[in-house]
């Protein structure tokens, strides 16, 4: 597989508006390119600085990094736009150069039986989805791009957190194909009652995700269980500035009604190690990225839940409320 930084657009951009000093954020996977990319701003007369943070999507924009380091510009690599912003900030997607022929056809078995489709990707493959779409309308099958919602920057696009526009057409197709991995289509299973298959392009292979959303349906409602049974509960509230999923004040509330002890604690990312030492709370409810419950429920020794869930576990939301609306 083959990136692209987009180069161009950066240069471009950058000789617009002129910066003095950038902050770099890189998306997990690409930190490895940093001199690379250093090259190229400082070639421009740019002074740059790397953020060091683990940079997990396009929710954490690094303002108050920038701003500590005198930095009067973002450049940030491998996400799309999430949220506004007043801090100027460029986005560069950074585009996965594949060849997908082998893996669409691949694809065609497991969707016989299924004539339309919803077409879903993560935003290195948006470059693809003119493509991909017009593969699959070459063998017959319609297929529907989600309309751009929310967080999601374009249309047919999913991020982690929101599957908004997968649910708004989820009546008018057989099934979705999610281009991208497993975190994407795991997320999709989630979200809508129907079939989920994944274009694996990082592992090479084509499946369904059937069987995952009941393992993990299961493991919410134990979280749940083991949160109502807890007596002292911490609320965690993340500093990512997209990562704002609920009102700490109600669930607090609520909480206190039950006869809970409870704390709010900031964290700019939530970790095992960081909760370690709370040692006599009982559970926690976590507002930053409602993936970080779901994702890493074996990382962690104490139940974890999303602000939904918690909402399920003080009676305000019923559990077959979150199964309807899907639990992301
Ligand atoms: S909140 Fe989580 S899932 Fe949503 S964009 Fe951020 S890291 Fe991804």
């Amino acid at each position: 597989m083959t990136l692209d930084f987009e180069k161009e657009k950066l240069i471009n951009e950058l000789e617009k508006r002129k910066p003095k000093k950038v902050l770099v954020q890189l998306a997990e996977g690409i930190k490895k390119n940093a001199l690379e990319i250093k090259e190229w701003i400082e070639a421009l007369g740019i002074e740059v600085i790397f953020s060091g943070e683990t940079c997990w999507g396009g929710c954490d924009i690094a303002v108050d990094e920038a701003q500590a380091v005198g930095a009067d510009l973002i450049v940030h690599f491998g996400h799309a736009e999430f949220i506004r912003t007043d801090f100027p900030v460029i986005y560069i997607n950074v585009k996965d150069i594949l060849n997908l022929n082998s893996l669409l056809e691949k694809s065609l078995e497991k969707l016989k039986d299924y004539n339309t489709i919803g077409l879903s990707y993560s935003i290195q493959h948006r470059h693809d989805i003119k493509n991909i779409k017009k593969f699959y309308e070459d063998v017959g099958k319609e297929v529907v791009l989600s309309k751009k919602n929310g967080t999601n920057a374009y249309e047919g696009h999913i991020t982690g957190c929101n599957y908004q526009g997968l649910k708004e057409i989820q009546n008018d197709v057989n099934c979705f194909v999610i281009i991208g991995n497993q975190f994407h289509s795991m997320g999709a299973t989630l979200a809508v009652k129907k079939p989920v298959i994944l274009i694996d392009v990082y592992n090479n292979n084509v499946r369904t995700m059937e069987g995952l959303r009941d393992k993990i349906l299961k493991q919410r409602m134990i979280s749940i269980e083991k949160l109502k049974e807890s007596k002292n509960i911490g609320i965690i509230i993340g500093t990512a500035c997209g990562q704002k999923f609920g009102s700490p004040k109600k669930l607090m509330e609520k909480l206190k009604e039950q006869g809970k002890n409870v704390i709010i604690i900031t964290m700019s990312e939530l970790t095992p190690d960081k909760i370690m030492n709370f040692y006599n709370i009982d559970a926690f409810i976590e507002l930053a990225c409602p993936r970080i419950a779901i994702d890493d429920f074996a990382k962690y020794f104490k139940p974890i839940l999303t602000f939904r869930e918690a909402l399920v576990a003080v009676g305000e939301l019923s559990w077959n409320e979150i199964l309807e609306e899907g639990i992301i």
